[in-house]
């Protein structure tokens, strides 16, 4: 927190947002943008909510490719960035603004004073939640970030396995620390289905976050998946939300949304 103090309490705080919620993980690759992702559509589609989605994976911005949008935001007289819309969500990323092949190599300091670019700097308009996919992990950023955005609450995503569900606590812990409360656990990459003979394969392991989230006194809110639909669905910026409305997994997101 120290080492971020330049900015003050509420310089990352969002005019005009009645919640914001954090998608985070303790690790990367865990699946955390694929849920943000399919969450804020479903908050959308499903809950009829005015939603946006802050990207604030400032090393890995996903939310272009994954929500399909690739112009750049306009800017008004103001000088304020306007999120850019699709499946019902206002979108902000740092992948808008920055070349899509251009490393992103930046010290914390620039971090928080990019995200409060796109926290405070952006026309949200009026919005029920915001749904901010955090940068993966418990550093100073993302302490500074969880205390300074006013998080009314945060879900934590993690696959099955040891290494990342060792992650997860910390993140969990994290937020504790600030006094956010955790909203629940989110188990991704559950299982995998064998689209041949039906029979599930436990490649990262069986029930690890049903444990933890047992041991931590969290609610495990979804069990998720591998399904060849949910990543073709991130790659050609359809969420499984939008281009299978119908399925289990959608179900499950939904159901994440109307919980939340
Ligand atoms: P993170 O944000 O934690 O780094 P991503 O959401 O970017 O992770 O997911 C990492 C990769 O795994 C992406 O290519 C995504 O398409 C894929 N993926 C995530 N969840 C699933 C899932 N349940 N089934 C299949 N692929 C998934």
């Amino acid at each position: 927190i120290r080492s971020y103090s330049v900015l003050s309490n509420d310089q990352l705080r969002i005019n005009g947002v009645k919640d914001v919620i954090a998608v985070a993980s303790g690790k990367g690759g865990v699946g955390k943008s694929t849920t943000a992702v399919n969450l804020a559509v479903a908050l959308a589609i499903k809950c009829r909510l005015k939603v946006g989605l802050l990207d604030a994976d400032v090393y890995g911005p996903s939310v272009p490719t994954m929500m399909n949008i690739h112009q750049k935001p306009e800017v008004t007289r103001d000088m304020k960035m306007i999120p850019i819309e699709n499946y019902g969500v206002k979108c902000m990323s740092m992948g808008f603004l920055v070349d899509k092949d251009a490393p992103i190599v930046w010290r914390g300091p620039m971090v928080m004073s990019a995200l409060q670019k796109m926290s405070k700097e952006v026309e949200w308009g009026g919005l029920d939640i915001l749904v901010v996919d955090m940068p993966p992990g418990t550093g100073d950023a993302q302490l500074t970030m969880s205390q300074k955005l006013q998080l009314s609450g945060a879900l934590i995503v993690s696959t099955p396995q040891d290494v990342a569900l060792i992650d997860a606590r910390r993140g969990v812990r994290m937020f504790s620390k600030v006094q956010v409360p955790i909203l629940g656990l989110i188990e991704n990459m559950s299982c995998f289905k064998c689209p041949h003979c039906g029979e599930p394969s436990f490649i990262f392991g069986v029930g690890g976050a049903r444990r933890t989230a047992a041991e931590m006194g969290l609610q495990l809110v979804a069990e998720i998946p591998i399904e060849v639909d949910i990543r073709k669905g991130c790659d050609e910026g359809i969420p499984i939300v939008v281009s299978a409305p119908d399925s289990v997994v959608s179900k499950a997101y939904c159901d994440v949304a109307q919980n939340v």
